[in-house]
């Protein structure tokens, strides 16, 4: 299957049913395995047989997803968590302890911010967050002799800025610590981060590659890359007494830290996603790539056709040619810059309440990824509880709507915002 195209992998995956079996991937809900003998348990708990012991650590549904987000990022292997959040908890918890740092860009989600900011911070895990346009430099200059991590977003939730790779994964080389990236907004259809530089890659599948909207869930895929073996990062390399003295980097190589992700971090925080879940995720990746393109296509169209409206008084998508992040959405997106984009409307905070109640087709929806186009004021809503001094310092304007596009008839998409911005705009 590495050999196909994106698109031939998103329809075949990695599910190869043989003679009889069913075709679509069946759903394993089982928590448990039988065996004939006591010895294949043992062999399991040793870490010496690759088939299932029970399933909080794997499950064969839940593998076979995992096995298709590895190949789709070109990573060596996978492990699924049960939404973004438990993967970006994963993915950090594996290489950092009480005593660590991790160095963040500022415009991430507001959920993996709050995750550094307060709740790994409790556990003694500090992060320093850098404006993503500092130079290598002073990306470097952010690191401290206890940081393990570089982390950014492929395309930030909700700024839009596009990741300058290259700088980035520079940095992280002369920190000599893992570049993280989060591709949720991207997928794999429309960038690998693997193949510009990062070592790990986050998704919260809750998005695109659900597509639908019916369940949380996330992975954290590794690209085989790093060198764990550089002095910083010796749980990677000594001998794990949970495992009868197991090494990680010496026992499985490139899949050292996705083996320890599995083995040790779902064992122990159980942040298991499910094979129902599981089996939406791997439906939805199916038409990952149709659904994206029609995304892409749709967000352009609606961006341009905002940028001429007379009730809106700023657009930001990334392909639009006036956008800050143009140049790098060229470079590291050339099939197209997903499906957000965010617009200001004349009249402000009361206009942007407003306009919500003039949509047909187009829903109020917290959630972004559905192939149903929606909408958020954030300032009347998920940011309400903060000032306006805090929104503006958030990049929550007032004025702000986020549109998430859906891949319905772009007509119609853009005859409803029409006649809602018409309707309330001052
Ligand atoms: C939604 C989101 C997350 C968190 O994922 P959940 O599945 O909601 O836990 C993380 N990163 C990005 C970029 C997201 O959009």
């Amino acid at each position: 299957m590495k050999n196909y195209k994106i698109e031939t992998q998103c329809v075949q995956g990695t599910y190869k049913p043989e003679s009889g079996d069913p075709r679509v991937l069946p759903i394993a809900q089982s928590t448990t395995y039988r065996y004939y003998d006591s010895d294949d348990v043992a062999d399991l708990f040793d870490l010496k047989s690759a088939t299932h012991m029970y399933s909080r650590i794997s499950n064969p549904t839940v593998a076979e997803l995992e096995n298709k987000m590895a190949l789709l990022e070109g990573g060596v292997g996978a492990v699924a968590a049960s939404s973004g959040q438990a993967a970006s908890t994963l993915a950090f918890l594996n290489i950092c302890q009480a005593g660590d740092h991790i160095v963040a860009s500022s415009t991430i989600y507001g959920g993996t911010f709050n995750l550094f900011a307060v709740t790994l911070k409790k556990m003694g895990i500090e992060a320093t967050f850098i404006n993503p346009d500092s130079s290598c430099d002073e990306i470097v200059a952010a690191a401290k002799e206890n940081t393990k991590a570089l982390f950014a977003e492929t395309i930030a939730n909700p700024g839009l800025n596009i990741l300058d790779f290259e700088k980035f994964s520079k940095a992280a080389k002369i920190m000599d610590v893992p570049f993280i990236v989060d591709n949720t907004l991207a997928t794999p259809v429309l960038c690998r981060p693997l193949e510009h530089g990062a070592d790990i890659v986050i998704h919260s599948t809750t998005k695109y590659t659900d597509g639908h909207a019916t369940s949380v869930g996330g992975v954290v895929i590794d690209g085989g890359t790093f060198n764990w073996d550089n002095g910083k990062f010796p749980e990677l390399v000594e001998p794990d007494p949970s495992y009868h003295g197991i090494q990680y980097v010496k026992d499985f190589g490139p899949a050292a830290y996705i083996t320890k992700a599995r083995v040790q971090m779902l064992r122990d925080y159980g942040m298991t996603m499910s094979p129902f879940n599981a089996f939406l995720f791997h439906l939805g990746l199916e038409t990952l790539h149709v659904r994206m393109e029609r995304h892409c296509e749709n967000a352009l169209k609606l961006a341009r056709f905002l940028k001429g409206h007379e009730g809106v008084s700023w657009v930001n998508y990334p392909l639009l040619e006036d956008c800050d992040s143009y140049d790098l959405a060229k470079k590291y997106l050339p099939k197209g810059a997903s499906g957000i984009l965010t617009f200001g409307i004349k009249g402000g905070n009361q206009a942007g309440k407003e306009l919500i109640k003039h949509m047909d087709l187009t829903a109020l929806v917290v959630h972004i990824g559905d192939l149903r186009t929606s909408i958020l004021h954030p300032a009347s809503t998920t940011h309400r509880q903060l000032t306006e001094e805090q929104q503006i310092a958030a990049g929550v304007l007032p004025d702000l709507i986020r549109v998430s596009i859906g891949i319905e008839n772009i007509d119609d998409i853009i005859a409803d915002f029409d006649k809602a911005i018409k309707a309330v705009a001052k």
